[in-house]
């Protein structure tokens, strides 16, 4: 049979089929083959599994992923934990004040995704809050983040055609969101299926018993088709191991003027005969994606 696994609780890993929720076991031979990483099989993995006679099931392939993100192990462990499999999406969600938006924040995260390989976009909540002056700088950087290949959603929870447009967009598709505490994600879960706030609520009470210090992400379902990883605590993404000079492979509207550096290594912060440099002088990268670009490589 196949599933996918939708949670994991200590050895046993809940997969969905589609029609039923087997809990099932992976053999120990299964167990770490991969060395750099800490759990075997991941949330949003898929699988292949026999069904026992008690019900249960003994996982006997997992599919290659098609991407995944991770996040450092915990308890001193060495190497990294996947967090979730096989992600459609992924949103960074901030809000236009209490948090205010960060533009750093966003770049960051745009770069982590590119790394990991999942497509990422943005939404920016709390717009009955913006100011009209804040709304066109706004609405600039949306169109701004729109021409790099990012969907960007400007949203409040008072306006439901903002919710229902983000709902149309995710729906069907494994999507997680990322943001710090505070800028609304809970709140546009809600407003987007009634039914999430319970099953969210219950995942942070259970951790907060403190019955499980390692919180594992799981998928919840959407009414309408397609899962939210529901990732307790997780408010940023492990950068992964980025050298310098391919950093700006992360950055889509840096990897054409790169092509025009003089030095292959070149990290466009100092280098002469730079191409990224001059696209940025000529107006055709953003300062702000510029500085953020320059800030990231100082922190590598
Ligand atoms: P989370 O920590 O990201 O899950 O954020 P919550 O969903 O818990 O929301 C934090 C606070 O912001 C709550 O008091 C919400 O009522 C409020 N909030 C969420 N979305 C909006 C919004 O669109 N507009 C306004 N004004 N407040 C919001
Ligand atoms: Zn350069």
């Amino acid at each position: 049979m196949k599933g996918r696994v939708i949670q994991s609780t200590g050895s046993w890993y809940h997969v969905d089929t589609g029609t039923e929720l087997v809990k099932s076991r992976l053999p120990g031979r299964f167990r770490l083959k991969e060395e750099d990483v800490t759990n075997p099989i991941a949330v949003g993995d898929y699988v292949e599994f026999e069904k026992n006679e008690d019900g249960t099931g003994n996982i006997t392939e997992i599919s290659e992923r098609e991407n995944y993100l991770t996040r450092k192990a915990t308890h001193g462990r060495r190497g990294e934990q996947i967090l979730v499999a096989n992600v459609d999406e992924a949103f960074v969600v901030q809000s236009v004040r209490r948090p205010k938006y960060n533009e750093g924040f966003i770049d960051r995260f745009l770069v982590t995704c590119e790394a990991y390989e999942v497509k990422a976009a943005i939404i920016i909540n709390k717009m009955d809050l913006a100011k009209p002056e804040e709304v066109e700088d706004l609405l600039d950087l949306k169109h701004m983040y729109e021409k790099l290949g990012y969907s960007v959603f400007l949203t409040s929870i008072e306006d439901p055609d903002s919710l229902k447009e983000l709902e149309t967009y995710i729906k069907g598709k494994t999507t997680v969101f990322i943001g710090s505490s505070g800028v609304g994600k809970t709140s546009i879960l809600n407003g987007i299926d009634e039914k999430l706030d319970l099953q969210i609520g219950e995942v942070s009470s259970y951790s907060n018993k403190g019955k499980h210090t390692t919180t594992f992400a799981r998928l919840v379902a959407l009414d309408s088709g397609g899962y939210i990883v529901d990732t307790p605590g997780i408010r940023e993404l492990g950068l992964v191991n980025i050298e310098a000079y391919e950093l700006s492979l992360f950055f889509p509207e840096m990897i054409e003027p790169r092509e025009n550096c003089k030095f292959n290594t070149c990290t466009h912060n100092h280098e002469p005969n730079c191409g990224v440099e001059k696209a940025y002088q000529e107006g055709e990268i953003d300062p702000g994606r510029y500085h953020s670009y320059l800030q990231m490589l100082d922190s590598l």
